[in-house]
């Protein structure tokens, strides 16, 4: 869409849950981002963490904060972020894309996983506004979610901001605890190179087709749920994207960020 007054949509990678309290410079580039981007009305985050056969998306008027991670600090466990939900906007999404032709179904009682409240706490500290989360579907591919993000699309001029959090290289088992900031294995920066270029490009078609295209696709993504927010996300704006943010941490994680403004 071509709509001045629309907020963009984001990608955002949420990297590990410490990222809501260290001082890191993915932390310190949410922490400014909230600050310049339009005062949304609502937020609807697509989450890696919310996995569903179906658009699921959390029409809940008061979600829970979920701990949804083993094995990290105590004080990560005793964070909460209180935002209210928004069940209208769940079910207007809801019907935006039951015309677009997916089964979506809204859930009254889920919490929102650390993929939806980590992202919003550095960039939202104040948690007073409005957050619907929205489920990613691992068996779907990438043009499929590229198209859910379409369908979201009005929202965009409705004062929501869409927020696909995900990573975007992500391999749990190949991450290399003595490593730095700096990309350490080829086939990390290989992919993020390959990846980005078509972002910023504007070729979602080839982006699409990452899994059979993109330089070893199954190192940088083992399974796909983190890297399908970003097409939700580019969808819900389609053009080009730009790079607002990269980063890399233990190696092989990538945290970087982008930012869709519709097509000029
Ligand atoms: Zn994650």
């Amino acid at each position: 869409m071509n709509d001045a007054t629309a907020l963009p949509s984001l990608f955002v990678s949420h990297g590990a849950p410490t990222l809501a309290l260290a001082d890191s410079p993915t932390g310190r580039f949410l922490d400014a981002l909230g600050p310049v981007l339009p005062r949304p009305a609502a937020i609807l985050v697509a989450s890696a963490h919310m996995d569903a056969p179906r658009p699921l998306l959390n029409g809940n008027a008061a979600p829970a904060t979920l701990h949804d991670f083993g094995g990290f600090p105590r004080e990560l466990y005793a964070l909460r972020y209180p935002a209210p939900g928004a069940p209208a906007l769940a079910a207007r999404a809801a019907a935006l894309l039951h015309d677009a032709g997916f089964d979506a179904a809204t859930d009254a009682t889920a919490p929102i996983d650390h993929g939806v409240w980590v992202p919003l706490l550095r960039m939202y500290p104040a948690a007073d506004i409005p957050v619907v989360a929205l489920s990613v579907s691992p068996a779907r591919d990438a043009t499929w979610h590229y198209a859910l993000g379409t369908a979201l699309a009005p929202l965009r001029a409705e004062g929501v901001l869409v927020i696909g959090s995900g990573g975007f290289v992500h391999n749990l088992g190949a991450l290399q605890w003595q490593a730095g900031d700096q990309p350490t294995a080829a086939w990390a920066s290989g992919f993020a190179d390959w990846m980005e270029r078509h972002v910023v490009t504007g070729d979602a078609a080839a982006a699409q087709a990452w899994r059979s295209q993109a330089p070893q696709p199954l190192s940088a993504h083992p399974t796909p749920e983190h890297l399908l927010p970003l097409f939700v996300a580019w969808g819900a704006a389609g053009g080009r994207g730009r790079r607002l943010h990269a980063a890399w941490e233990l190696g092989t994680l990538a945290l970087h960020a982008f930012r869709f403004d519709g097509a000029a």
